[in-house]
C-alpha cells in the first residue's frame, strides 16, 4: 500500500462529482506479467482513490498492454515518437444517464418499482443494453399493475386500459406501444438497442413513471396549497 504523502493527486471520474476530478491515491497495487518469450507484457496500476472535492473512495484501474501503441511526430524535432495507450475504468462505473432528481422518491411509492428502474441505470452504466431494454419493459409492467391494470392481460390490452382510465393519452400510447415492442424483442430475440435507441426508450418510461407517480402527488400538493377563492360579495342592487 502506499502512503498518500508519497503520491502526486491524479484525475479520476469520482461517483459524485464526475469525470476529471483531482484525487488522492490512498492504496495501490501494480499487477505485472510477462511472457518473456515473445517479450510482450501487461500491467495493470490498481488505485484506491479518494476524491479531495467530496471525499468519496473508489477504485481506479489503469492497463497498459505492451503492444497497444500509438505514435505521432514530435513538431519540433520531425522525430517520430511512441507511446503506450493507458486503458483506464473506473468502479463504481461513471453514470451513463444521468438520474432524474425525483428517482429517490420511489421508494416510498413502491420498492419494487424504485428497484427496476434503479437496475436499467446500473444496466446502462456497465453497457448491457439487452438487460436495460428488458428493465425498461418490467419497469413499465410494475407501473402499469400499480395503477391498478390486470398483469395477466397482453401488452396491448393493457396500453387499451391505460388510455381508457385516463393514465395515458392516445399519442403516448403509441409512444409506450413502441417502447414495449423494443422491450420484447430484446427479451425474446436478443435484440441490441443502440445507446440512441435506449436513450428514446428511456425517455418514454421515465415520463411515464414520472407523470404518473411522481407529478401526481405533486399536483395533489400544489391543490391543497393554493387558497380558495374568496366567495364573491353580492352586488349591492342599489349602486
Ligand atoms: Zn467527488
Amino acid at each position: 500500500m502506499t502512503k498518500v504523502s508519497e503520491t502526486k493527486p491524479i484525475k479520476g471520474h469520482c461517483p459524485t462529482c464526475g469525470d476529471e476530478k483531482w484525487a488522492d491515491t490512498v492504496g495501490h497495487y501494480n499487477e505485472y506479467s510477462s511472457d518473456i518469450r515473445d517479450g510482450i507484457w501487461v500491467s495493470i496500476d490498481h488505485r484506491i482513490l479518494k476524491c479531495r472535492g467530496c471525499d468519496a473512495i473508489y477504485h481506479q484501474t489503469d492497463r497498459v498492454f505492451s503492444e497497444d501503441m500509438f505514435y505521432s511526430q514530435n513538431p519540433e524535432t520531425g522525430e517520430e515518437e511512441y507511446d503506450y495507450e493507458h486503458d483506464v475504468k473506473h468502479w463504481p462505473a461513471p453514470n451513463k444517464r444521468p438520474r432524474p432528481n425525483w428517482l429517490e422518491r420511489l421508494p416510498a411509492v413502491d420498492t419494487d418499482l424504485y428497484k427496476l428502474l434503479n437496475d436499467v441505470y446500473s444496466a446502462l452504466d456497465i453497457d448491457l443494453a439487452v438487460l436495460a431494454a428488458i428493465g425498461v419493459r418490467t419497469t413499465f409492467d410494475r407501473g402499469s399493475e400499480l395503477l391498478g391494470i390486470d398483469s395477466s392481460l397482453t401488452f396491448s390490452e393493457k396500453l387499451t386500459q391505460l388510455v381508457d382510465k385516463g393514465f395515458a393519452g392516445a399519442t403516448e400510447r403509441d409512444a409506450l406501444s413502441v417502447m414495449t415492442e423494443a422491450g420484447n424483442a430484446s427479451a425474446h430475440r436478443g435484440w441490441r438497442p443502440s445507446s440512441d435507441q435506449l436513450d428514446t426508450m428511456l425517455q418514454i418510461i421515465e415520463a411515464f413513471v414520472h407523470r404518473n407517480f411522481v407529478l401526481r402527488t405533486d399536483v395533489t400538493e400544489l391543490k391543497n396549497a393554493v387558497p380558495a377563492k374568496p366567495p364573491r360579495k353580492p352586488k349591492n342592487p342599489s349602486t
